[in-house]
């Protein structure tokens, strides 16, 4: 059997007690860093907590948690630590609602980052010499930078071609003999059509052999959706502008739920409701302290993101734990007729029909007083040539498949490819109209 190569051997299999003192010197020097801001000085010292009231990491537990809207608050830099002059980057997450979060960066940050990219890059299968193209948008987005650092640290030849226009992507995949592609899930399905469009197969045609999706939530079906239609692995990336963006955790070759850098962040699954540590391998939502940033340090930031810890040990060797892939935000849910409902377990009934295209979208509506699913689904083109009889069929299977799933029994609509709005960043994936009535009434 071929050696076992790592990109950060020293971290990436340390030993867990090792790692485990690392993480404690880590959060105090963190702590003392975050005394050094506003937001954690006037909060800690309210608290009487201070570098000694952390002796063990499970003294982390005594510490308040973070949240989004305290991010808003201190707006633009009220979470800055002194070190705030040495900043040579900030980045913001989109913000739609009221003041976005704003991060800084100093030179450490940058390349405590970049290294973390790399690493993740690296552990997916990427290698220096790799030519990689980041399809993402640049700018306050941090998948853009974020993989640009990184697959530069990494010493891939690394492409920033931004997000959208297909076809010049294809043309930049064919003539700089791109291998590695780093893209969000739902784009890289489009992708998929404009190559067939073109008569070019990814296969025979480029040298592609390794995609990195991320981003956005996306189910175990969709992922090998797009395996099977390109032929080439795809590896679940995932990351949050606070805690940096990308690099956060990365599925390894084994494709087994994604490593979280224990190095870099602090890692708790706590229920929602109660805040206390969910039992073992149970799903909560994912808290993380960071344990290397020097201007702007975050500890126990509740990130809303839905996961478990999978058990055992990794047969790629690393020793920091995996999570399971995000089954969506906690304020992804929607309740329609007393069912609980996430968006991925529509994604997952519908990327398991070979019918299905590339969109879909699910729109919430009151119809004379009742509150309705309604799913949209872009079929593949052939399903609406005079050939295909089984249109009907396929809408009663799918509205019992989903029914079946979710326990709520939706109204399927079937459109041609291309219907949906697309969007050029992250997928919508479901609009309420109901709440916009709320909120106009
Ligand atoms: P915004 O909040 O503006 O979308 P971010 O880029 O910081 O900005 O988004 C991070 C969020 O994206 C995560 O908290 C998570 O909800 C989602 N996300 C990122 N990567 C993944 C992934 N691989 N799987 C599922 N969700 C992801
Ligand atoms: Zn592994």
């Amino acid at each position: 059997m071929s050696k076992k190569v790592y990109w950060n051997e020293e971290f990436e299999i340390m030993e867990r007690s090792k790692l485990e003192k690392l993480q404690v010197e880590r959060l105090r020097s963190t702590i003392k860093t975050a005394l050094d801001t506003q937001f954690y000085g006037e909060l800690y010292s309210k608290k009487g907590i201070n570098v000694d009231s952390i002796q063990s990491i499970d003294d982390l537990r005594k510490l308040p948690f973070t949240v989004k809207q305290d991010l808003r608050d201190s707006y633009p830099d009220g979470m800055t630590s002194t070190k705030k002059g040495e900043s040579i980057r900030l980045h913001c997450s989109s913000g739609t609602t009221g003041q976005p979060a704003v991060v800084y960066h100093n030179k450490h940050d940058l390349d405590s980052w970049g290294n973390l990219v790399a690493r993740s890059l690296f552990c997916a299968g990427a290698r220096p010499g790799d030519v990689f193209q980041n399809i993402c948008g640049y700018g306050l987005f941090t998948g853009g930078l974020g993989f640009q650092y990184g697959g530069e640290t990494l010493g891939a030849l690394t492409i920033p071609a931004g997000a959208g226009n297909s076809k010049r992507q294809i043309k930049l995949i064919q003539d700089f003999g791109t291998t590695v592609i780093h893209a969000i899930p739902s784009y890289l399905i489009r992708l998929y059509d404009v190559f067939k469009q073109e008569g070019i197969d990814p296969l025979k045609d480029t040298n592609l052999r390794l995609f990195v999706i991320g981003a956005e939530p996306h189910t175990e079906e969709q992922r090998k959706k797009i395996e099977e239609l390109f032929g080439i692995k795809a590896y679940n990336s995932y990351g949050l502008t606070e805690m940096n963006g990308p690099g956060v955790a990365f599925e390894c070759e084994e494709q087994n739920g994604l490593h979280i850098w224990e190095d870099a962040y602090f890692v708790e699954i706590v229920d929602p409701d109660t805040l206390e540590p969910v039992a073992d391998g149970e799903i909560g939502e994912l808290v993380l302290t960071t344990l290397d940033r020097e201007v702007m340090p975050i500890i126990r930031y509740r990130t809303r993101d839905l996961t478990r810890f999978l058990p055992g040990e990794c047969g790629c060797g690393r020793t920091h734990r995996r999570l399971d892939r995000i089954t969506g935000r906690s304020d992804d849910m929607f309740i329609i007729k007393g069912c609980n409902i996430f968006p991925m377990q529509i994604e997952g009934v519908l990327m398991k029909i070979p019918e299905v295209g590339t969109n879909y979208l699910i729109e919430l509506v009151t119809e004379n007083d009742i509150d309705e699913m309604h799913v949209k689904v872009e079929l593949q083109a052939h399903c609406f040539s005079d050939s295909y009889k089984d249109l009907e069929n396929l809408q009663y299977s799918l509205i019992h498949k989903i029914r079946d799933e979710v326990l709520a029994k939706p109204k399927v609509v079937l459109l041609p490819p291309n219907s949906l709005p697309q969007q050029e960043g992250k997928a919508i994936r479901v609009v309420d109209h109901r709440r916009q009535l709320r909120i106009t009434n």
